[in-house]
Parts: structure tokens; C-alpha cells; sequence
């Protein structure tokens, strides 16, 4: 199979495991967004973008790499600290790694400690912590 028919295929299954997880932990109530697999990722296996003044979740990047390197069981729990961040955006929330993150993780099962590196916002868009 091609890159990009390899790609495509992984792109659906994130986003049917978005939709799993946001009915199994949230009731489905979380907005509906767009997921990509992105090579360019050095340092992170997730990344959550959203609008800095409004908070309103844009995209949910997935370190094509780190599939490969660390397989779905990984990805499954960088996907939902993600979802983590776009519920967290959804109450009018900046995404953090503050103590309401740590609750909300840890309800849903997964480490409350944060995986990625804070990066300070960049100008239209947040980078997620
Ligand atoms: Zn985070």
C-alpha cells in the first residue's frame, strides 16, 4: 500500500476513535474536528490546535512516526490527552496541565502527568501544551 493509502486509512481510524471516545468518556460532547498525521512532529506524538481567543478547537495533529515507532496503544492514550484538552476547551478553558487536566485525565484512565512539553502559544493559533 502507498504512503498516502496508508495514511488515509490511519486518518479514518483516528477518527472513528475520536467519536469512540468522546461517546464512551464524554457523552459525545465534544465538537467534532479534523485529525492529520504529520511527519514534521520532532518532539511530540499529539498536538492539539485551537483559536487563542476564542478556544475553539481547530485540528488534532498524530506523529506519523511515533505510529510506527510506538504503535496504536500509545497513539490511544496521546489521542485522548488531546481530548483532554479540546473538553478543557470546551469549557472556556485554556488548554494546561493544570489540576482540572490531571482530574479529567485521571477520571478518563490515563497518566494525569503531561507528556508533551509546554510551548508558549503562537500568535493566532495555541500550540497544545
Ligand atoms: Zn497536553
Amino acid at each position: 500500500m502507498s504512503r498516502a493509502g496508508r495514511e488515509q486509512r490511519w486518518v479514518a481510524k483516528l477518527q472513528g476513535q475520536y467519536v469512540r471516545f468522546a461517546l464512551e468518556y464524554w457523552e459525545g460532547k465534544l465538537p467534532t474536528l479534523p485529525i492529520r498525521v504529520s511527519w514534521r512532529m520532532r518532539t511530540r506524538v499529539a498536538q492539539l490546535e485551537w483559536t487563542r481567543v476564542a478556544l475553539q478547537p481547530v485540528e488534532i495533529s498524530i506523529n506519523g512516526r511515533d505510529i510506527l515507532r510506538f504503535g496504536w496503544k500509545a497513539v490511544r492514550e496521546a489521542l485522548l490527552h488531546e481530548m483532554v484538552h479540546v473538553w478543557q476547551c470546551r469549557h472556556g478553558i485554556a488548554p494546561s496541565h493544570g489540576t482540572l487536566f490531571q482530574a479529567e485525565a485521571t477520571r478518563i484512565g490515563i497518566s494525569p502527568e503531561a507528556t508533551e512539553r509546554l510551548r508558549p502559544l503562537r500568535r493566532r493559533r495555541g500550540s497544545s501544551p
